[in-house]
């Protein structure tokens, strides 16, 4: 078992798992659009290091990341690949985006400037990609092409190599904002093009218009997190279509249990005593809990998967610990495993569950997996 006798709690990434994920989104979308596999929040928990490095291994040219400092830790670890750097950056990090070769996104026309400037300063040249709000009403330019097009031509130090937008409601088929999105979006596209602004890279789609087939949405570049790790969001509305996309699952995530005990009829346990025993049982206390990334709604409402068979979390999840009902598996010791998330046998409990069952997202179970949680890496 990779997680050794020492270890309380570990997730363990399949980087094979990954890779192959990776190669399914590039069979979808085809050889003429780049595949730009997203790392950020530590690759949503799965480690951003080894999962950049298995990715670069496998072909990619491009990896995104949300901010400066996580693109500076990948330079720090020698990947060479292109990284753009999505969610904004501060003032005084501008430099770094230099220093460390990333490529930003930048989201208003003062800002290309600045990064115009800032680069005539050094001496060279250097490409950004320019976020356009088409509709989310985050970041972006609210521009139009006209304004656009002359910002971009009074630059001779920075290089328009990308135009991109980021869609709201992508999975929603009951509504047309995706459409409209993606519309406004070719608009402003080929307004420049016409005026002789050319790009290199358009790109609109992450997951989820990749998954369900929006292929107007992928134009030349897609930007995918969620499914590299081996998830599709659901998608919703009358005209929703079924996945083009088949991934699975990349992580699991285990703990071992720190003390077994047979507990009374009547036993409130765990803090406050939120739940009560109904009969006398067997109970398994975890060597994890929310400060590992349980998230503490799952009170009474969680499962885990012990000796094979999905069984309750009892009571409140606590910082470090988390009891659950073993009455069904009399063998379980102190030092033995239970699966948090991932399947034993033919039982399994994924982030998609997990987060439905804490009232969130997949995406925030595993972007929550907590920091002193060791990551073992396996094919
Ligand atoms: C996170 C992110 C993505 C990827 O999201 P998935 O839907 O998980 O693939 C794409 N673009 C931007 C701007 C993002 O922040």
């Amino acid at each position: 078992m990779p997680g050794d006798r020492a270890t309380r709690c570990w997730v363990e990434v399949s980087l094979g798992r990954i890779g192959a994920n990776f190669d399914h989104v590039r069979g979808v979308v085809g050889k003429a659009v780049e595949v730009v596999p997203v790392v950020k929040a530590n690759a949503c928990g799965h480690g951003a290091v080894p999962v950049a490095r298995a990715l670069c291994a496998r072909g990619a040219r491009w990896l995104a990341v949300s901010s400066v400092e996580e693109g500076v830790a990948l330079r720090a670890a020698k990947i060479d690949a292109r990284i753009l750097v999505m969610a904004g950056f501060l003032p005084v990090e501008r430099t770094a985006l230099i220093d460390f070769d990333l490529t930003p996104v930048l989201h208003s026309l003062p800002a290309i400037r600045e990064w115009d400037h800032l680069n005539r300063v050094r001496g060279r040249t250097a490409a950004y990609h320019l976020k356009i709000d088409t509709g989310l009403w985050r970041l972006g330019t609210l521009a139009v092409a006209s304004e656009i097009a002359a910002a971009v031509s009074a630059c001779s130090h920075a290089q328009l190599e990308g135009l991109m937008t980021h869609f709201a409601s992508a999975g929603d088929y009951s509504c047309t904002q995706t459409e409209e999105q993606t519309s406004r979006f070719l608009g402003i596209a080929a307004e420049l093009a016409s005026v002789g602004v050319s790009l290199t890279y358009r790109h609109l789609s992450g997951t989820v218009p990749v998954a369900y087939g929006r292929a107007r949405a992928w134009q030349n570049m897609v930007r995918t997190a969620h499914a590299i790790y081996g998830y599709i969001a659901p998608s919703s509305g009358p005209e929703a279509p079924a996945p083009v996309l088949r991934v699975e699952p990349a992580l699991s995530w285990k703990v071992r249990i720190l003390e077994v005990k047979d507990v009374p009829a009547g036993a409130a346990i765990g803090y406050r005593g939120t739940f009560r025993a109904p009969a006398p049982m067997r109970i398994a206390i975890l060597a994890a809990g929310y400060a590992d990334g349980i998230p503490h709604q799952l009170a009474n409402r969680g499962q885990v998967i012990a000796a094979g068979r999905i069984t309750p979390m009892l009571g409140a999840i606590a910082m470090d610990l988390t009891a659950v009902d073993v009455t069904h598996a009399p063998g379980l010791q102190p030092g033995d495993a239970v699966t948090l998330l991932g399947s034993e046998g033919c039982v399994a409990l994924d982030a998609q569950q997990i987060g439905q069952a804490a009232g969130t997202s997949s995406y925030a179970i595993l972007c929550g997996i907590g920091a002193r949680v060791r990551r073992v890496y396996v094919e």
